[in-house]
This record gives structure tokens, sequence and C-alpha cells, in this order.
């Protein structure tokens, strides 16, 4: 399941809906275009003008005045272009910036659940290829486009003015320059998708696998990865020859067209001059126009075929905006905290309940481990309980009020979960903390950190809470960012948590150390421990046995035991290893 792509409409209401909103600052640099290439159609006219006035014999001094005016337009229009071009490019990097928030924060409020069924290949390459791709249009072309079009239309509009009869060899090319730019630009919109496709699982699949190394070495299964990447590339380099063939054809006969224009207006221009319908000096301002304009309809070109890029990049990131959200904040306010799962069902794939209708009332304060074969959908139960996926059948409520109907911000209040991923994002320490609780002034944070006992370490950083870590940074230990992951709760403050096998990774002295700030975390809430050592269990309130999905015993750890049940023989057999 790919993540969707969003369509042509789609995409250009997204874009006019941009252009809309920066309708003013577009507006001026679109002016300021004009006045440049306004003054850059002054040269080749005042050179007609010069060459009309030769003919007809001149002074010098009127030789003169037209030199010093070319001068001063050429001056003009450097000035103006400089303008021009600083106010595109701080415009540009404007509309990319907000761009790149708006998807940022598109992408974290995505399901989780359709991220993890879409793969990380598809998401990681729209957030680098496809937003590199858009940002070096959104920074070059729209500003490049805007000049190339005002300078084309002006500069026909002034050959029309000057000489409109000479002027009709300038569009000779045309008809085959629109036939070939159309042909072009019907092939490459499949041909670019195609290609980022290609890219996009390549990506998938070299991630894959080096994530993944161990495992591949583990089981053998380097040739049968090295295969699917041969294949991969295959793709991408059949893709990447399509769009190199539709470039191929486009360029040359784009260049065709170029050397026809001047040619022809020399000659057609020619032959009228020596019928005396035009002047020799209008007929030399029109080819330089001609000769004038190669520049910017390359550029248009080169632009359409960059843009095209680019929009198949925008396609594939406003079609991420398409993504439904799994859940509808209501207004609804949980009377207590009090969480209960009733009917509780879940399946990853239709069809393939993994969780089959668990009832599980938790009663707040009690300390629930659950227990169970590998696979029997501890995990699962686990985020329907901290409401990370919307149960396929049945709820989760907390206070009445069903998990996934909080909105997100108050999700986290009530309950939380906790794994064995415990991300170090890039930033300070604070920023790390403060992702929980962002007003958090210092002296919180430090509480915070001194509740899960990290307080030592934080302050011995070089910089204090101010220290810079992740990618790049400071490099913290698993047990250190799994403090700071615990800080976060304690910011936080849910009632309820969750822990998912929360310690198991770590090495054992690492591991009683954070178990000693796990339970600074833990005490004073309603806990619910997925449990792999069954000791866990044993200090329990109670435990909860599951099964093929389906909870088969619950009890205090005592009554299980003298039960006799699954439990009892899970437990005989670890007291005796
Ligand atoms: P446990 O935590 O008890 O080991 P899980 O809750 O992880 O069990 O898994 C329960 C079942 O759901 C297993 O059959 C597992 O293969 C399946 N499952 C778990 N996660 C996913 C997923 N992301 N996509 C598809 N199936 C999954």
């Amino acid at each position: 399941m790919k993540l969707p792509v969003a369509e042509a409409p789609q995409v250009r209401a997204y874009a006019l809906e941009l252009g809309r909103r920066h309708a003013r600052p577009l507006g001026v640099v679109a002016a300021l275009h004009v006045l440049a290439a306004v003054a850059g159609l002054a040269g080749p006219w005042l050179l007609g003008r010069l060459v009309d006035a030769v003919t007809a014999g001149t002074t010098t001094g009127e030789v003169n005045r037209l030199v010093a005016l070319g001068a001063v337009a050429v001056l003009a229009q450097t000035a103006l272009i400089r303008t021009a071009q600083r106010r595109s490019m701080v415009f540009g990097e404007g509309v990319f910036a907000e761009l790149r928030e708006e998807f940022v924060e598109t992408l974290t409020r995505l399901p989780l659940s359709v991220v993890e069924r879409a793969g990380t290949g598809d998401l990681v390459a729209r957030t680098t290829n496809d937003v590199n791709k858009l940002q070096h249009a959104v920074r070059f072309g729209v500003p490049r486009v805007i000049v190339a079009v005002t300078t084309i239309t002006l500069t026909v509009l002034a050959c029309v003015l000057v000489a409109p009869l000479a002027s009709l060899a300038l569009f000779l090319g045309v008809p085959a320059l629109v036939a070939t730019v159309r042909w072009y630009l019907r092939r490459a919109t499949p041909a670019y998708l195609r290609e980022s496709a290609a890219y996009a699982v390549l990506d998938g699949t070299i991630t894959e696998t080096v994530e993944g190394a161990r495992t591949v070495d583990a089981l053998g299964l380097g040739a049968r990865r090295e295969a699917r990447m041969d294949e991969d590339l295959r793709e991408a380099f059949t893709a990447e020859r399509r769009t190199l063939f539709l470039r191929s054809v486009l360029f040359p006969s784009v260049d065709l067209t170029f050397v026809l224009a001047p040619a022809a207006v020399l000659l057609w221009g020619g032959w009228l001059a020596s019928q005396g319908q035009v002047t020799i000096g209008a007929v030399t301002t029109v080819v330089l126009y001609a000769y004038q304009m190669i520049g910017p309809v390359w550029e248009l070109i080169f632009w359409l075929d960059e843009i095209q890029v680019a929009t198949v990049s925008l396609a594939r990131i406003v079609g991420v905006r398409l993504v439904e959200g799994d859940r509808t904040a209501g207004t609804a306010v949980p009377t207590d905290e009090h969480v209960v799962a009733a009917g509780v069902r879940y399946a990853y794939r239709e069809g393939h309940d993994v969780l089959h209708g668990i009832d599980l009332d938790l009663r707040v304060g009690e300390r629930l481990a659950v227990v169970g074969p590998s696979g029997a959908g501890k995990s699962t139960l686990g985020r329907m309980l901290a409401g990370i996926h919307p149960p396929t059948g049945g709820r989760v409520t907390v206070g009445g009020v069903p998990l996934v109907e909080l909105p997100l911000e108050d999700l986290r209040g009530h309950v939380a979960l906790v794994t064995q991923e415990h991300h170090v994002f890039v930033g300070s320490v604070a920023d790390n903390l403060r992702l929980a609780r962002e007003h958090a002034g210092d002296a919180e944070l430090e509480d915070a950190l001194r509740a899960v006992d990290a307080l030592g370490w934080v302050r011995a950083l070089p910089d204090g809470l101010a220290t810079e870590v992740g990618s790049g940074g400071a490099v913290l230990t698993p047990a250190q960012a799994q403090q700071v992951a615990l800080a976060r709760l304690v910011l936080l403050d849910p009632h309820t948590l969750v822990l998912d096998e929360a310690t198991s990774l770590l090495d054992p002295r690492a591991a009683r150390h954070l178990e000693r700030s796990l339970s600074a975390v833990l005490a004073g809430r309603t806990v619910v421990a997925i449990a792999h050592r069954l000791h866990t269990a044993h200090d329990a309130d109670r435990v909860a046995v599951v099964d093929a999905g389906r909870i088969s015993e619950i009890g205090p750890h005592e009554d299980l035991v003298a039960a006799g049940g699954e439990y009892a023989a899970l437990w005989r057999s670890w007291q005796h290893t």
C-alpha cells in the first residue's frame, strides 16, 4: 500500500492557493521583472535607430546621444534585475519554508497505521528527493519563469510595434516548437512519476537492508537482498533512460527553431527592405530581438521540464495531505482516570484479527502485567490501550470517553506508551524535553530529570540543558536516551502508562539503573507492563495472560498460580530455568 499521490487538479488548486496567499509579493516581483525587461528592449531599438540614422546621414552628436541612451538603459536594466532577483529569491525562500513546515506538520499528524503500511521508503523519498526537487524549482524555477515569460511577451510585443510585417517571420518555427513541446509534456508526467516511484522503491530497499543488516547477515539473505536491489536499480535505470530519451528529442528540436527564427527574419526582412516596406534599422532591431529571445525561451523550456519534475514531486507531497486521519477529536472530557477496554478487536490486515474481543477493566493505580507467548497480541493490545491505533472493533475509553476521540495533545496527558525506541531529536536536551511540555521552564525540566535520576549527567554535559544532542551533537548512551524519554513522561504526566519491553534491550547494569528511574516515573500511576520476564509479573497487582488474541486468564499472581492453569505452568517452567 502506497501513500496517495495528488491528482493534477488538486495540485493546481494547491499551487493557486499558494499563489493567492502570496499575491502581493508575487505582484511586486513580477512588476520589477517587467521593468527590467522593458529596459532590456531599449538596446536593440536604439541600435535600429542608429542604423537608420547612419543610412540617412547624421551628426556625431546624434550618434553620441543614442549611445549614451543605450548605456543608461543597460545600467537601469542591471539595477532592476538585481533588485528583482533578490526579491524573487527572498520570496521563493519564504514560500518554500512555509511549504516545508506544512509538510512536516502533515507528516507528524499521519496515522501511524498508514505509515507502517506504506513503509518508510516512500515517506523518506518524499521528504528527501521530492522536497529537494521542489526546493530547486521554487528557489530558482519560479523566478526564472516569471522573467522568461515577461521578457518573451514584451519582446514579441516590441517586435510587432517596430516592424509588424517583418516580425511575421519570427513565428515560422512556432508550430514545430509547440508540437514538440506538447509531444514532450504529454509523455513527461507518467515518465517522471515512474522515475520518482522507482527511486522511492530503491530507497526503501536500501534503507531496509542497511537497517536490518544484522538480520540479513544472520539469515543469509544477502544474495536475495542484492537481487532485489539489482531489480530496483534496473527499474530506476529504465525509468531514467525513458526521461532522458524524452529530453534528447525535445532539446535539439527546440534548438532548430532558434536557428530558424533569426535567419527567417533576416531573409524576409531583407526582402521587405529591398521593396522599401521597412527600414533596415527596423529589421536590425527585430533580428536582435529574435536573438534576445533565445535565452528566455530556452530557459522557459528548461524550466518547463524542471517544473514538470517538481509538479510530480508536489503531487507526491500534496498527496500526503490527502491521507485521512484515523480519528476525529470530540469535545467530551473524561470524568475520571478509569481506563476500560470493551470488546476490542484489531486487524493489521483486513479480515485478519489479531485481537478477538478483549475486555479489560484497569483499576486506577493498579499494576497489571501482560504475559503470553510471542505473537499473541500483547504489543497490539498495548497500542490499543495507549490509543496509538483506533481498534477495528470495540473501544477503549478513559473516564467514559473513547481514547481516539480525545485531541492528541490531551490523549498523551492521559495514557502514554513507553517502548524500547527512544529517539533523540536533533536539538538541545531542553528541546528534547519540551516536546512533552512546550512551555516548561528550566526548573521544571530539571525536576523531571532529577525524578529519573538523570540530572547529574545532564549537568555534566558541556552546556548542561542547552547541550546539543542527536545527530551531529553530543552522543547519548542508549540508557541516557531512555532516561530523557522517561523525563519527557514525567513532564507529560499521564495517569496511565503502557510499558512495552521498555528495558529489555539494554545491558543488565544499565537496565537496573533504568529500572530505578522507571519506578520513579511509575509511582502513583496506573501501569500496564507488557512483561517478557516473569519476575515483573510476579510483582504486579494482577497478571493478564494473552493467548492468540484473547485474555485467557486474569488475576493476582498467587490466584493464578493456585488455579494451576496456563500461567501456573509458565511460572513453574520459568522458576526451573
Ligand atoms: P506480541 O506482542 O504478543 O509478541 P504482537 O501484538 O506484536 O504480539 O503481534 C500479534 C500479531 O499481530 C502477530 O501475529 C504479528 O505478526 C501481527 N502483527 C504485529 N504487528 C504487525 C504489523 N505492524 N503489521 C502486521 N501484522 C502485525
